[in-house]
């Protein structure tokens, strides 16, 4: 059976256009995909989501979020999907070996932090290591934590973690911040945050199983010369990666993965297949852009199917 419409990804940006669609009587079939709610469920406290004075936590929100969605009849499935082919239509996503087909496709899989690659790091992840100070500055309270990066993210979470840590330092890999002036300011301004320049962390110590993290070992990189540094958390705030990987060779992509859609619309590169939330915007980045983009792109599509007729 073709249908509709069938969405990948369930951020803010994937639930929207669900429930956008659904009510259009669109019968969309959603794909969760690995990290169902994507990246505001390994956040706590959301402030800034409108509609919600005294904040509210980050699962809880996008809970909301989906059964809001299924009231108007969503099919939402828990699973990821591996292929997709779009050279023709019906549209082809192959989810767990099954082919499923549709007259338009919405793509919302966000955008995943990056990683500085050592085989330690996801051993760590959870146990001295974060790629989220927003989720787990808390339990950091007076502790001496690293941030790496530098840029606005860097900047952001280094500011955020001095409400709980005793110290923070940043450390970054050149002599210069690639960060807004005025994030530089508040870091700079701020006598609780240090910078390593010209640093990259190239080890981690540490088990999961018994103190989590204790250490890391910093290279210096003009001189090479490497200093082991006690350590009770490290942050990694060196930016994100659009999840794109299955669309690479199959719609445009921007130098850095994003999909590129066109000005004023959530359209791809090809007619029926939008994009909608982080995987499109490396600028704005907040719930509530994505979910704003999610309604576009239901709207758009609605449009797109009206027309086919
Ligand atoms: P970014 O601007 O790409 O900065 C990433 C930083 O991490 C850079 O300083 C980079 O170093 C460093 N880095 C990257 N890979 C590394 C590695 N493997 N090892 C060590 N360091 C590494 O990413 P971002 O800070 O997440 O910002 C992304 C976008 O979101 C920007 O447009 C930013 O303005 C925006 N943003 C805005 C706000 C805000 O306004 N509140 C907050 C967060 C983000 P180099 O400088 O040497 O390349």
């Amino acid at each position: 059976m073709v249908k509709n419409v069938i969405i990948i990804g369930s951020g803010p940006a994937g639930y929207t256009a669900a429930l956008y669609c659904a009510r259009a009587d669109l019968q969309p079939l959603l794909f969760e995909g690995n990290q169902p709610g994507g990246q505001l469920t390994i956040t706590t406290d959301v402030e800034n989501y409108p509609g919600f004075p005294d904040g509210i936590m980050g699962p809880e929100l996008m809970d909301k979020f989906r059964s809001q969605s299924k009231r108007f009849g969503t099919e939402i499935l828990s699973q990821h999907v591996d292929e997709v082919d779009f050279s023709k239509s019906p549209f082809k996503v192959v989810s767990g070996g099954t082919e499923y087909l549709a007259k338009s496709i919405i793509i919302s899989t966000g955008a995943s932090a990056k990683l500085l690659g050592l085989d330690v790091e996801k051993k760590l992840m959870g146990y001295g290591v974060s790629a989220c100070a927003t989720c787990d500055a808390f339990f950091y309270k007076d502790k001496k934590v690293f941030v790496v990066g530098g840029g606005d993210s860097a900047m952001e979470e280094a500011t955020f973690l001095t409400k709980f840590a005793s110290s923070v330092t940043i450390i970054h890999r050149r002599d210069v911040f690639r960060a807004s002036k005025i994030m530089q300011d508040k870091v700079f301004n701020n006598e609780k945050i240090d910078v390593m320049w010209n640093s990259s962390v190239v080890d981690m110590i540490g088990e999961p199983d018994k103190k989590g993290l204790e250490s890391i070992v910093v290279e210096n990189t003009v001189n090479n010369e490497r200093t082991t540094i006690d350590c009770d958390g490290l942050f990694l705030g060196i930016g994100h990666t659009p999840n794109s990987s299955i669309f690479e060779s199959k719609l445009d992509l921007d130098k850095t993965g994003y999909i590129i859609t066109k000005p004023e619309s959530t359209e791809t590169s090809i007619p029926g297949v939008f994009a909608a939330g982080d995987i499109m915007d490396s600028i704005y980045r907040q719930a509530i852009t994505a979910a704003g983009s999610g309604c576009m792109a239901a709207l758009d599509c609605e449009k797109y199917l009206e027309n086919l007729h």
